[in-house]
């Protein structure tokens, strides 16, 4: 299969994590007998750098030619200046929007070998296996908002929550067909019980439920619920649907379980087009060019590319079985250790991945 895969590596330790990914899906494309091509492009802070924006042009346009994206991440304190033109976040909520991605998809299934790294008791963290749905481009953070001042003195400020039919529905049979592939549990998570737009959600969740997804155990939970049961019950769930903002808090919260950010891959979806694939976390400047990184959120951000973007399922597991594998042989990173216990820094690392996968 011909693929054309656009790599944007981005700030901080982005271009050494995403190399380190090259490596990794070159090396797939010689053992499936695939022809993966890759193009580089600028965004964030390197891209205001060299031209001014931090998505330029051209960036949209190899994005929009290609099958799939790989992002590092953006992001520093060189680019931190409050009063600058533009910021490298800018380049991300410009990208999403360009490409119309509505869905956010973050699965948090912790590693067997990193159960002691979660800050939540073993037992309360084991059989964990999450893949959440947020949606990404509506509700409160794109409604209308504004901030006036008051004649008596002080200010009011608004930010509104708005959401159309046709919003839910795009992201909730997403979630449903995961659902359907997946142990057939559906959690639809809202604030029905004060939000306008909650009920909205639960009204049109509800009648595709009925008419489309009988076949799903089907449930609604309130969100000051949610953000309970996940560090009280977390492997009860296992399909989780919601809007912006509750997504947003969620699955932060959630990322937790696992005890790394160095492990966490997420993706961004439309309805056609290609998708974006990145780990959850930033440029981490503090480790920029000190080759300590962890690249397996990475490597795993791009076996949800293969799966998700590309129909490759078996390529897709085979690079999650060479990260499983590194792991049980006990190889670890930095972030994964405690102080003073050896480690493997950003290449070596993703040298144990080749040898799996290659071995496997
Ligand atoms: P961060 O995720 O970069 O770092 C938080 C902590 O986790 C740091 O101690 C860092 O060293 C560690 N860490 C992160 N990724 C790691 C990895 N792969 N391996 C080992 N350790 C890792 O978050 P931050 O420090 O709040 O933000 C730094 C910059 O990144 C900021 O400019 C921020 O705006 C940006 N950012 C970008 C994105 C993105 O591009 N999607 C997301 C979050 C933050």
């Amino acid at each position: 299969m011909d693929v054309r895969f656009v790599l944007l590596p981005g700030d901080g330790i982005g271009p050494e994590i995403i190399s380190q990914t090259r490596r990794v899906l070159e090396a797939v494309a010689t053992k499936f007998g695939h022809a993966f091509e890759f193009t580089e492009c600028l965004i964030g802070g390197i891209a205001i750098d060299q031209t001014g924006d931090p998505l330029p042009e051209a960036t949209v346009d190899a994005c929009r030619a290609s099958q799939a994206i790989l992002l590092g991440a953006v992001g520093g304190p060189k680019w931190d200046d409050p009063s600058a033109k533009t910021r490298p976040e800018a380049g991300l909520l410009r990208i999403r929007k360009e490409l119309g991605l509505f869905a956010n998809l973050r699965p948090i299934a912790p590693f067997a070998e990193l159960l002691d790294s979660s800050p939540l008791k073993r037992e309360v963290v084991e059989g964990t296996d999450i893949l959440f749905f947020r949606e990404l481009t509506g509700g409160i953070y794109f409604g209308p908002s504004s901030c006036t001042t008051l004649t008596g003195g002080g200010e009011r400020a608004q930010s509104t929550m708005v959401y159309e039919t046709s919003e839910i529905e795009r992201i909730f049979r997403l979630a449903a067909d995961a659902a359907r592939t997946r142990r057939k549990k559906l959690t639809m998570v809202d604030k029905a019980n004060v939000l306008e737009a909650s009920r909205l959600w639960r009204r049109v969740c509800a009648k595709i439920v009925t008419e489309e997804y009988s076949d799903l155990e089907y449930e609604v939970v309130l969100v000051d619920a949610m953000a309970m049961h996940l560090i009280s019950r977390p492997s009860t769930f296992d399909v989780v649907v919601t809007s912006n903002m509750f997504g947003d808090i969620l699955t932060d919260e959630a990322s937790m379980l696992p005890g790394s950010l160095g492990m966490l891959p997420s993706a961004s979806l439309g309805s056609d087009g290609p998708g974006l694939y990145e780990p959850i976390h930033g440029s981490a400047p503090d480790l920029a060019g000190k080759g300590i990184a962890n690249p397996l959120a990475t490597i795993l951000a791009a076996a949800m590319m293969l799966r998700h973007s590309c129909n490759l399922p078996a390529e897709a597991e085979a690079m999650e079985h060479a990260v499983q594998r590194v792991l049980s042989a006990g190889h670890r990173t930095a972030d994964l250790v405690r102080s003073g216990e050896p480690s493997l820094g950003t290449v070596e690392i993703t040298d144990k991945v080749l040898e799996s996968l290659t071995g496997g």
